[in-house]
């Protein structure tokens, strides 16, 4: 594999950044999974706008416009041609705060943010038929997470051990909720239900990440004349939802048919679900 470094191209086991990097210390950076089909990205310029406002709100300053970053997709990807033969990769963007010589939590004046890039295959996208796609079996748990969980940043120990918490159960994700049992988010994905023929998503606010899969689901579906509502999702109605969805770049649009080993509506794949990832595919590559 050929990675990216502070804009030079190497093999990805030559690849060196300082112990001394405030990620590697502190978490100290934000990052980004960008989807890429037969070579073309999925959602780049929101990926950007996220990017850009998480570094706003570490105070990171990193002079690359998204033009930089595209060329640097591009790079990747024919760099590592091999990849392409899987059709879907991901391409992780990462930037931290910088090496710095102490172990201060200030943030210091003037480091020059550490820039990584590598890209990866990732599983193919699910097919848009009901009938043919496993749903997913999931837990439960109450959000341990802290209150920033709107940045994208590397420091996701929360989401890790979230994660390892529902494997441990035998499950392929967590939903969470938070002390008012209301759900957040899952610990890789955002959620989404159908309730009462209804498909709503919890609001965008501390406590989630504004998904672009999210972003563009509820846009893609707009388009389709099809109204998401952004809004308070109590557990007790995630638990009676006809259908329940998690999103993410990795996944696109992922049916949950089992929470804590209780079925989803029918047990099956549901019909809106359908609707839905058509729509995605209809207008995916228009953002
Ligand atoms: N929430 C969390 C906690 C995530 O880590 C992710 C990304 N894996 C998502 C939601 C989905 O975001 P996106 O659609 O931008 O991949």
């Amino acid at each position: 594999t050929i990675a990216f470094l502070n804009g030079d191209y190497l093999p990805l086991a030559e690849a060196r950044i300082s112990p001394m990097d405030r990620g590697f210390l502190f978490g100290d950076g934000i990052y980004e999974v960008i989807p890429t089909l037969q070579g073309k990205p999925i959602g780049f310029n929101a990926h950007m706008a996220r990017m850009r406002q998480g570094l706003e709100m570490l105070e990171i300053s990193s002079p690359f416009p998204a033009d930089y970053w595209r060329a640097v997709v591009n790079s990747l990807l024919t760099k590592n041609n091999e990849l392409l033969q899987s059709e879907s990769v991901g391409i992780y963007i990462q930037i931290s705060r910088g090496a710095d010589a102490t172990r201060s939590h200030a943030y210091p004046d003037d480091l020059t943010p550490t820039l990584f890039a590598f890209a990866f295959a990732t599983p193919p996208p699910p097919v848009p038929d009901a009938s043919k796609v496993k749903g997913l079996h999931v837990a439960l748990g109450e959000d341990k997470r802290w209150q920033r969980c709107n940045i994208k940043s590397t420091s996701l120990l929360g989401n890790v051990m979230h994660f390892e918490q529902g494997k441990r159960e035998g499950k392929q994700e967590i939903i969470l909720f938070n002390r008012h049992k209301e759900i957040s988010e899952a610990s890789s994905s955002n959620v989404f239900i159908v309730s009462n023929g209804v498909i709503k998503t919890p609001p965008l606010d501390h406590q989630i990440l504004p998904g672009i899969t999210r972003k563009l689901v509820i846009e893609c579906l707009v388009k389709e004349g099809i109204l998401v509502e952004e809004t308070v999702l109590p557990l007790a109605e995630l638990l009676a939802a006809e259908e329940v969805w998690l999103t993410s770049s990795s996944k696109e649009i992922a049916p949950v048919i089992e929470i804590e080993g209780k079925p989803v509506g029918n047990g099956k794949v549901g019909k809106i679900w359908q609707q839905a990832i058509e729509a995605f595919n209809q207008h995916k590559f228009n953002f």
